[in-house]
Formats: structure tokens, sequence, C-alpha cells
């Protein structure tokens, strides 16, 4: 199986060993079988969050189809959007921002997902044995980074509100998100992490506008665009012209030529400003950045 079929970037080469698994008793077996092979293993949900290299991944790789959702729990191959309808409809509030984030609920708990100032960890109460504190929420960040622990079930707890008024929240951020990501776009999402406006130093924080601060974060494309990447490509590679964070495959990219366009803004960004930008993209095969 090749990454370029498994991601929504459509690049990266084969994985050695691939299995998609429906049920947890399958997950398990598969990670007992990559332990006894001495393969790494690396458990994936829709793809959407990964930055794949050329030569793929010499291990077995894990699709996560395992789904469902009861009460105020979701098994992890649920995919992200099924649990938004269902809190909708539920009148349940607290998720409904997160409408349209592409992937799995369990890839939106590794990465902490979140979008227009709804943010997944704050409404989980557990994730398998775990309490929402043993996780280690922070901005797109989780334990399961370091610990690579399968993630299989996620329990949440959200306030009731109207459904009607759900619904068009949802909507409304919907219509925004077309706008960003038109339908067939061939992208991991936004290629860096956003920056905490507390944490940039005063002496970088005099250089940008106010008024490009948005709940509390600097958009790390405003940087990028203030160093001249919209509209810059490479070998296939391009980053949109009307938002630098977002980079593309045209259709015959490679990881390559995308790490090194990355690669290339990161500096440009961290001689003006002197800021060090992080990938929010997961690498697999890849070395980091910086
Ligand atoms: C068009 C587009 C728009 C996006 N917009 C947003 C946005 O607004 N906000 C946002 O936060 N993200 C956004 N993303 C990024 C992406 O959708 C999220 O990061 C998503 O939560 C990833 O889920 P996934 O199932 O695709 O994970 P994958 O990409 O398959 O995996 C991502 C990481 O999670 C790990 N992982 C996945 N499932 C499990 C599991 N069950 N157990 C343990 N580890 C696991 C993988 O090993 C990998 O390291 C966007 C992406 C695209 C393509």
């Amino acid at each position: 199986m090749l990454f370029k079929n498994l991601t929504t970037l459509q690049i990266g080469g084969p994985a050695k060993k691939f299995l998609a698994v429906s049920s947890e008793e399958e997950l398990v077996q598969a990670i007992e079988y990559a332990k006894k092979e001495k393969l790494p293993y690396l458990v994936i949900g829709s793809g959407s969050n990964l930055l794949v290299a050329d030569e793929g991944f010499d291990g077995l790789v894990i699709k996560n189809e395992i789904s469902g959702i009861s009460g105020m729990t979701s098994k992890s191959g649920t995919p992200l959007q099924e649990l938004v309808d269902y809190t909708i409809q539920n009148g349940l509030s607290g998720l409904q921002k997160l409408a349209g984030i592409p992937g799995t609920v369990g890839g939106a708990v590794y990465g902490n997902a979140g979008a227009y100032g709804q943010t997944i960890s704050d409404h989980i109460v557990s994730v398998d044995q775990l309490n929402n504190s043993d996780c280690a929420f922070g901005y797109r960040d989780s334990i399961f980074k370091t610990t690579k622990q399968p993630i299989l079930a996620v329990t949440f707890q959200l306030e009731p509100g109207d459904p009607e008024t759900l619904k068009k929240e949802a909507e409304e951020v919907l219509s925004k998100r077309l706008v960003k990501y038109p339908p067939g776009i061939k992208c991991p999402g936004s290629f860096f992490k956003n920056l905490i406006a507390s944490q940039i130093p005063p002496e970088a924080l005099k250089n940008i506008p106010p008024d490009k601060i948005v709940y509390g974060k600097l958009p790390a494309g405003v940087l990028l665009e203030m160093v001249g990447a919209n509209g810059q490509s490479l070998d296939g590679i391009e980053i949109a012209s009307y938002h630098a964070n977002l980079f593309i495959n045209k259709g015959h990219g490679t990881a390559k030529a995308f790490y090194s366009l990355a690669k290339t803004y990161a500096q440009k960004v961290k001689e003006k400003f002197g800021i060090t930008l992080e990938p929010e993209v997961q690498f697999i095969n890849l070395p980091p950045l910086t």
C-alpha cells in the first residue's frame, strides 16, 4: 500500500505491511504481530495530518476503522464529522465548530484538533484509561505524541445546546472552510502550528500588527506571508496565494519538494523574526525541520 493512497496530501511511498482494522481485538492482534516480527508499527486514521517520506515506512501501518458512538463515548476510528453531527442532533454543545475537520476522533485527540476557538480536549473526560489531566493536552499536543499508545475510545462531556443554533454555527464554519479548503485540495491542513501570542518574545512581537492576533494566537501564515511565501512553489508543491500556511500538492509533488519548500520558509521566518516555526503535520520517516 502506498501512502499516497492513504493521505489527503496524496504523497508518500510504500508501507512495508498494511492492515485496516475494524475492531479493538484486530488492533491488539496487529500490534502483537508487529512486536513479534520486530516491525515498527504506526496507527493512522484518515491520513489528513501526515507528511510521509517518498521512501515510505519500513514497518506495519495499521489503519484504524474501529468506529461507533454510544452515549458520550466514541470509538477512535469514528470520523470526527460523524461525532460532530451526532452532538448537534442530540443538542450537545462544544464540538460544533470542529465541523469540517477531516480525520478520525483518534487523530483529533492525538493532535488535540481545534478550530474557530473550540478544541477537542476542552470536552474530553477520558481517553481509554486516562483522565483528561493525564493526557497532557496542550495546543495541538497530547501525551499520545510521546507515548505513541494507541487511542481506542474517547468519552466526552458537553453542555446542552439548541440543535438549530448548533447546526447554524457548524454551517457558518463550513462555509468559511470551503473558501480556504476547496473540495479535492491535496493538503494536510495548515502545515505549521500557529504561535501562542503570550509566548512570543516581545522583540519579535514588536514587528507584528496587533490585529493579527486571533483567539490568542498569531497565525503562522502571517509570518510566512511577511517573508513572501504566498504563491511560491517547488516541483509540484505550491504555497496557496491566499494562505501562506497552506502547502498544496498540485498533483505530482513529492515529500522531498514539500519538505524543502517548508524548510526554506521556516528559515526565512527564523531569520526575519527570530521565531522557530514548528510543523503541526506529523512527519513519517523524515527528519525534523529544524
Ligand atoms: C483540509 C484540511 C483541513 C484541516 N483543518 C484542521 C483544523 O481546522 N484543525 C485541526 O486541528 N486540524 C486540521 N486538519 C488536520 C487534520 O485533519 C487533523 O489533525 C486530524 O485530527 C487528523 O486525524 P486523522 O485521523 O486523519 O489522523 P492521521 O493523519 O491519520 O494521523 C495523525 C497522527 O495521529 C496518530 N493517530 C491517529 N489515530 C490514532 C489512534 N487511534 N491512536 C494513536 N495515534 C493515532 C497518527 O499516528 C499520526 O501521528 C486539517 C486537515 C485537512 C486535510
